[in-house]
């Protein structure tokens, strides 16, 4: 062992060996129980950033620690290589997005291994890769064969700048998720996943999924927005006509004083009357070009015209006026709005805004005549009044039994609702995989033969063009013949969501390379579910949703027997340099090859994994990296300067049984043991991983300590040393994995071993040893001992302090000497004594 840390030497050399060995290869067949710790995967956009150190160490250090304790742990690692960026560089240079691709995968696989992540490489998976996208396309036939895909037309959010639609939930506060261009509405015939069906399951099922975090199961139950209502149905005075209503609010149906249609309601024109048709169609006109955020904007006055005709209450026999108004939305509900202003924000604007009445059907209990007199919408609970046989009880209870007599009376129905959609997933790009359909001007749409898959992305096409998918480009992919008859066919020119194909990529790596199947069900049952997830939370629904929905309709299918694909979710916190996010276009990123040069991979990874627990964000400190590379450098030296002390296969210490050792050597025992059972538990109890990186550090000073000035080493104390050091080496082995590697080697081989510290179990605690001892505090009161208390000898000194001025103030015996008096000075002498100095 050289006397100097070199880590860019150990670490080239031990990543070689590694890849050599196969190291981390993980079998199918084990004896071992399977534990499956994965990463969200990465986009491949060029070059690692912080945020991706910091996410895959986690997850290694999960994994390595899990396979010390005794598990086969799975750890794969792939490419979500399909999307935009890589067409927008094609288009840019003129280059291939394949070869784009290719390039940055090559690079960024280097920057992994450098990392030194303990991925089984041969299970490999890049979602733009034939022998990948052919079962993304099937299991595309899959769902249309169980009628869960389809294709209808509607109004799509369409992002201008990535000049495709998107999803739903690709839509964020109006916004593109990528691009954060303002998103628009355009009508167009697109494919569909009936995500809708599964609605009420992946609501229900957010119950069993106790290792993650409430935030991430509450931002989920959101988006699928499940309300329990009534639909109100509502007859037209004027016409032969009907309109229904869904509301959560039966109970204010008394209080119903006009209707709003949304300008794009069906039937608006067969609604409006000849007097107000221009000013309806005018109004419309104005709507279709506004966006949906700043229709439901709260900040924005509430607009609106009427449209001449009348509905009629059932419950009253009462007639109220039909307007149409901005702030209802085609898409939700029924596209309809029964306005009662005196129970709702929005009405009450809109009505004080057009003198439009405004009745009173819930009055808050106890509250006088004057009180209660409107000056704003009443919307809490309260009693039943101006509702007929309903006047007097709760509005709770009033909902269902509204709702009941609407049944009885045939214009109406309970209805629970979903805010959640179905999931869009054409897009008119190139980079993604061919949705498998063709269209046949005999035969309609028709599937591509299972046989047939994979339909090939196109390579002859002219990725300069802009206004249209590239794909349309292309001589030879858009005429195709028709499975079923036989005769001329288009091919369907949009490809997928590349969201589809991240929403099995965790399936595929349990048989990446099956080549007959997309995975054998066998093996997927035996490893999945994921044990850990590890990934950001800005996937919290898109991804997460979309993986849930694919592992219960596959498993509906009877491709799979489980129906949550990760048991356990860690979503790591961001990471942060001078308070904000590291990216480009502020200028402070960290480049995480720079400091892999600097100080190596295991500063790296020391350093992204202290200071916070992994879930909170992390701040970027330059002096926090030179603080970890000098740790580093200080085990180092303790290890490669006391060489010839290390006895490789030291005797036992913790099994000697009743061996009596001196007290310098006894407390270092303890310490060690403290140390195993501490960081074990920190790992274990929701990876605190930055606690561990501190009793690291703890047990390090503790052995210089024991160290001191000591000039002669008895066989005792060395045998103490060896297990001091040999136990710290593995313990620090799943984050500091390269310098680990070498010192336990070179002892090893000082004693003719030769072993991997990555093939080592973890290490056992004694637990009585891993007891602090302890000692005898004394309290003195101006200098006189007034009391004495055992307390444990880890005790912070300021808890000291706290616990020695508590005695003082209230304790029996030392009371009458404190009480009434100021005091001036508290004299701490850690271990031993606290003087609480008083004015006399
Ligand atoms: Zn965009
Ligand atoms: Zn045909």
């Amino acid at each position: 062992m050289n006397e100097q840390y070199f880590p860019q030497e150990i670490e080239k050399k031990w990543q070689g060996i590694w890849e050599q060995n196969n190291t981390f290869f993980t079998p199918d067949e084990s004896d071992k129980p399977k534990y499956y710790a994965l990463s969200m995967f990465p986009y491949p956009s060029g070059r690692l950033h912080m945020g991706h150190v910091r996410n895959y160490t986690i997850t290694d250090v999960i994994a390595r620690f899990k396979k010390m304790q005794g598990f086969n742990v799975l750890h794969p690692i792939g490419w979500d290589s399909f999307g935009l960026p890589a067409e927008n560089a094609a288009m840019k240079h003129g280059a291939n997005p394949a070869t784009w691709t290719d390039e940055n995968i090559a690079y960024m696989t280097q920057q992994l291994k450098m990392l030194g992540l303990s991925y089984d490489w041969e299970r490999e998976v890049t979602t733009c890769k034939p022998d990948y996208y052919k079962w993304t396309q099937w299991l595309f036939l899959q769902l249309y064969k169980k009628d869960l895909a389809y294709k209808k037309e509607a109004a799509v959010n369409w992002c201008e700048k990535c000049a495709t639609v998107l999803a739903n939930e690709q839509v964020i506060d109006g916004k593109c998720w990528r691009c954060d261009e303002i998103v628009t509405k355009k009508f167009l015939s697109q494919w569909f996943l009936k995500i809708t069906d599964y609605a009420e399951q992946l609501l229900q099922d957010l119950d069993k999924l106790d290792g993650w975090g409430d935030n991430v199961k509450t931002m989920q139950s959101n988006w699928i927005g499940k309300s329990t209502g009534a639909i109100l149905k509502f007859k037209v005075a004027e016409k032969d006509m009907e309109i229904p209503v869904y509301t959560t609010r039966p109970d204010t149906a008394y209080g119903i004083t006009y209707l709003v249609v949304a300008p794009e309601y069906k039937d608006i024109e067969a609604l409006t009357t000849e007097e107000n048709k221009a000013a309806v169609e005018a109004y419309r006109k104005n709507a279709r070009k506004m966006t949906e955020i700043e229709r439901l904007s709260t900040e924005r006055t509430k607009t609106g015209v009427p449209l001449g005709t009348h509905c009629i209450n059932p419950f009253t026999g009462e007639k109220f006026p039909l307007w149409t108004a901005d702030y209802a939305l085609a898409e939700y509900g029924t596209g309809a709005v029964m306005a009662v202003p005196a129970h709702d924000e929005r009405d009450y604007d809109f009505a004080k805004k057009y003198e439009l009445p405004i009745k009173i059907v819930i009055e808050e209990r106890g509250k006088s005549k004057e009180e209660r007199e409107l000056t704003e919408a009443f919307t809490d609970a309260g009693i039943m009044v101006n509702s007929g046989e309903f006047d007097r009880i709760s509005n709770e209870e009033a909902k269902k039994l509204i709702t009941q007599k609407a049944v009885d009376g045939g214009f109406g129905e309970f209805k629970t609702q979903y805010r959640l959609r179905d999931w869009l997933i054409s897009r008119q790009r190139y980079w993604g995989a061919p949705i498998p359909i063709v269209y046949c001007e005999k035969c309609g749409v028709q599937a591509v033969k299972e046989d047939s898959l994979p339909v090939l992305l196109p390579e002859d096409v002219d990725f300069s063009v802009t206004g249209k998918s590239p794909i349309l480009t292309s001589k030879t992919f858009l005429d195709t013949t028709c499975p079923c008859c036989g005769g001329a066919a288009k091919r369907e020119t949009d490809t997928m969501d590349t969201f589809m194909c991240s929403s099995w990529y965790y399936l595929r790596y349990a048989d990446a390379k099956n080549s007959e199947k997309c995975f054998d069900k066998n093996l997927v049952d035996h490893w999945l579910p994921v044990d850990q997830y590890v990934g950001g939370i800005e996937h919290a629904i898109l991804h997460l949703l979309y993986s849930r929905f694919f592992t219960k309709a596959l498993k509906d299918m009877g491709l799979l027997s489980f129906d949550e694909p990760f048991k356990n979710l860690l979503t790591q916190g961001m990471v942060l340099k001078d308070g904000s996010k590291m990216s480009k276009s502020k200028g402070n990123t960290v480049d995480p090859d720079e400091i892999f040069e600097n100080y190596g991979a295991d500063t790296a990874r020391l350093f992204i994994l202290s200071d916070s627990p992994p879930a909170r964000d992390f701040d970027w400190s330059d002096a926090g990296v030179e603080g970890c590379y000098k740790f580093l450098n200080r085990v180092w030296r303790l290890v490669s300067t006391n060489q010839d002390k290390i006895i490789f296969d030291y005797k036992n210490i913790s099994a000697s049984g009743g061996e009596k050792l001196s007290k310098e050597n006894d407390d270092l025992v303890r310490l060690v043991h403290m140390a195993i059972k501490g960081i074990t538990n920190d790992i274990s109890n929701e990876f605190q991983l930055n606690t561990v990186i501190s009793k690291y550090r703890e047990l390090t000073n503790a052995i210089y300590d024991w160290l001191g000035g000591k000039n002669e080493f008895s066989e005792e104390d060395k045998n103490v040393f060896s297990f001091a050091i040999l136990t710290l080496m593995k313990l620090m082995s799943p984050v500091a994995v390269h310098l680990s590697e070498e010192v336990w080697t070179s002892l090893g081989q000082n004693s003719g071993a030769k072993t991997s510290i990555h093939d080592e179990k973890w290490c056992e605690w004694d637990e009585s040893l891993a007891k602090t001892s302890s000692i005898t505090l004394i309290v003195q009161i101006n200098g006189k001992v007034r009391d004495k208390i055992d307390v444990s000898e880890s005790l912070p000194e300021n808890e000291m302090k706290e616990i020695a001025l508590q005695i003082a103030l209230n304790g029996e015996k030392t009371k009458e000497f404190t009480q009434g008096k100021e005091i001036v000075k508290i004299i701490v002498v850690p271990k031993k004594l606290v003087n609480i100095v008083v004015k006399q």
